[in-house]
């Protein structure tokens, strides 16, 4: 594995990447995980890449896992970018294309970073997993963890769609409508914190401070988008965003791939 270590966004504190972390234990902000990138551009070349099966873990020196044997896969990642010629002709583009994230497992691009964030965690022998989410996250994370025979519990807001509900269930985790109260936050996410500090068990949201793994899986799209463009970088990339995660991601691929030398 090619992580150098843990750093707090917040305070600084820095952790060794030989063991398993939430938030940061010191202040409980988010850690962000920091790579040896001189070692990785003597392993990783365009040409390795090349050779290798699409998918996420094609780019593994570029992901936070050390025990390769402990990595599930679902077949996510890898996913067309389809050239969109009579859009872009309506819009008066020359050129566009769209990334169709749709193809992978459960249906989007939750699952880069849920299989990233769940290996992580069976890399550490823990079994249940948890979630706040009103849908594609908790549908991913159900998924691997069906694979895995993981306990998977989803936290959901009380008014979730039905056939959200449904997908969770079918891929066998429990699920749990959270009423709204008068208090501040997100009463899912309060629920997800609070059973990872009674019960132990590991948070795997798409979102925020509590999971810093699952946030290097969207990096994947930014490989896959220059390596489909001939590494030739795109003046604009449209992101759509939620909590910021997938749009974070794409940043810091881009950014490595720069970092790397396999762009400008
Ligand atoms: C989660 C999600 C988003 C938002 O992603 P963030 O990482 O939360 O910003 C956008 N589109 C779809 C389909 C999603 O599932």
């Amino acid at each position: 594995m090619f992580v150098e270590k843990l750093v707090c966004s917040k305070c600084g504190e820095e952790y060794s990447p030989n063991a398993l972390y939430f938030g940061c234990p010191k202040c409980g902000e988010r850690l962000d995980i920091i790579y040896d990138y001189d070692a990785i551009s003597e392993v990783l070349s365009k040409e390795l890449l090349e050779r290798r099966r699409a998918g996420v873990w094609k780019y593994k020196e570029l992901l936070p896992i050390a025990d390769h044997s402990k990595i599930v896969s679902l077949g996510e990642g890898g996913t067309p970018l389809i050239k969109a010629k009579r859009l872009a002709g309506h819009l008066g583009l020359k050129k566009l294309y769209i990334k169709d994230e749709t193809r992978n497992p459960t249906g989007s691009f939750k699952d880069r970073p849920i299989v990233v964030g769940i290996s992580k965690v069976n890399e550490f022998g823990l079994k249940n997993v948890v979630i706040a989410s009103s849908g594609n996250a908790a549908a991913a994370l159900a998924a691997y963890s069906a694979k895995l025979g993981f306990r998977c519990v989803a936290f959901v807001p009380e008014n979730a769609p039905n056939e959200k509900v449904a997908q969770l269930r079918l891929y066998g985790a429990t699920v749990i409508r959270v009423r709204r109260g008068n208090t501040l936050g997100d009463p899912t996410v309060k629920m997800m914190e609070l059973a990872h500090k009674e019960f132990g068990w590991a948070p795997v949201p798409s979102f925020g401070k509590f999971n810093p793994y699952q946030m290097e899986g969207p990096k994947t799209m930014a490989y896959e988008i220059l390596e489909d463009l001939n590494y030739q970088v795109p003046d604009w990339v449209f992101i759509p965003v939620g909590g910021g995660g997938l749009f974070a991601g794409n940043y810091k691929g881009f950014k490595e791939f720069k970092i790397l030398g396999f762009t400008s």
